[in-house]
């Protein structure tokens, strides 16, 4: 991460999280200022909030959209059926949703009716991302959909338009690469080339290229179907 980035990043978390400004604040910290956090009106509906999971030292991070009803239950990113498919996406190319890869979401509290977060809610919530992405500094992160687009890149070119291309972060040298969000799979069947399933083959292959590249873990067996 730039110095000059991961600076301003630090104190524009700190001031709005009550931390000083020279104080760096680990995940375990975020996570707990998070679980009691009242910064927008999703707290109210919230059962837990959803901080993240995975391997904060794996080098990659995948920014989802925001926890649906499993997740505000279990308190877990991405365990209901998009998760599942995220997990089946990830094992497609052998990243081990555990030990190869950090999950979150642009919110942390789960919005009513499973809508997307509004843009005042994803900027409330902005500091623990930028929390996280500070104390993690991955080199590649996945921006699922068009909310994670939205709030980390600050674009609202449409996802298919974007998905598959390395882009520059704000997260110091970090490549961002938006791909579709696993809920949008759930609705296409075929695989076929040039179907929304078969785009995501040809991104996660990329990303496993990127990742053999930069030397990041990739511990599990690909089992390349989605
Ligand atoms: N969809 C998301 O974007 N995030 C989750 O954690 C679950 C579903």
């Amino acid at each position: 991460m730039q110095q000059g980035t991961l600076l301003e990043v630090n104190s524009s978390i700190a001031q709005a999280l009550n931390f000083s400004s020279n104080q760096k604040p680990s995940l375990e910290e975020l996570s707990k200022l998070a679980s009691t956090c009242t910064r927008c009106g999703l707290s109210q509906g919230r059962t837990n909030a959803v901080f993240g999971d995975g391997n904060p030292a794996a080098g990659i991070v995948l920014i989802g959209e925001g926890p649906g009803q499993n997740e505000d239950e279990t308190g877990l990113p991405f365990v209901g059926k998009a998760g599942q498919l995220l997990t089946k996406i990830l094992a497609s190319v052998g990243i081990d949703r555990k030990n190869d890869i950090y999950i979150c979401n642009t919110v942390k509290c789960r919005p009513p009716q499973n809508r997307a977060p509004e843009p005042e809610e994803m900027a409330a919530c902005r500091p623990y991302l930028d929390g996280q992405m500070t104390a993690i500094q991955p080199k590649l992160i996945l921006l699922a959909g068009a909310s994670a687009v939205k709030a980390v890149l600050q674009s609202k070119v449409g996802i298919t338009k974007i998905r598959g291309q390395w882009l520059p972060s704000p997260y110091g040298d970090a490549l961002a690469m938006p791909i579709f969000h696993p809920s949008y799979l759930l609705r296409y069947a075929s695989k076929e080339p040039g179907t929304p399933k078969w785009l995501m083959w040809q991104d996660m292959k990329a990303i496993k290229a990127k990742m053999d590249e930069l030397g990041l873990t990739i511990s599990g067996t690909p089992h390349p179907s989605l």
